[in-house]
């Protein structure tokens, strides 16, 4: 498999185990950062067993997929690089911390309040 490109059209996504479960895979409209750990905890135990994870993380690392694939978060494929689309990885950075600074905001108004 080494040195070989990996594509989806490869019957490797019929063995998927996540078929059926998309919402779990990417991110929701307004998902607030906790709620997007919890989504991807879950996801990641349904990536755990998966028997082409191998096939599912190398196709994101090489197409700069969002979303969770492989067992990996797209903040975990950016943090080793592999997410080269400045322009789009750029505006999904600006989302999370935007998220982020929302939900803290929440938390400190509840402890106020
Ligand atoms: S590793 Fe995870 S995302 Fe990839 S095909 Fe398997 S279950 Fe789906």
């Amino acid at each position: 498999m080494l040195g070989q490109r990996i594509r989806i059209t490869d019957s490797w996504t019929d063995q998927a185990n996540c078929k059926g479960k998309t919402e779990l895979f990417f991110e929701g409209r307004h998902e607030k950062p906790s709620e997007r750990r919890r989504r991807e905890a879950k996801a990641a135990k349904v990536c755990a067993d998966c028997p082409v994870i191998y096939q599912c993380r190398m196709f994101a690392r090489e197409n700069g997929e969002y979303g969770f694939w492989g067992g990996e978060s797209d903040d975990e494929r950016w943090q080793l690089g592999y997410l080269k689309n400045h322009t789009i990885a750029r505006r999904h950075k600006a989302r999370v911390s935007r998220a982020a600074l929302k939900e803290s905001k929440n938390r400190v108004d509840d402890s106020i309040s």
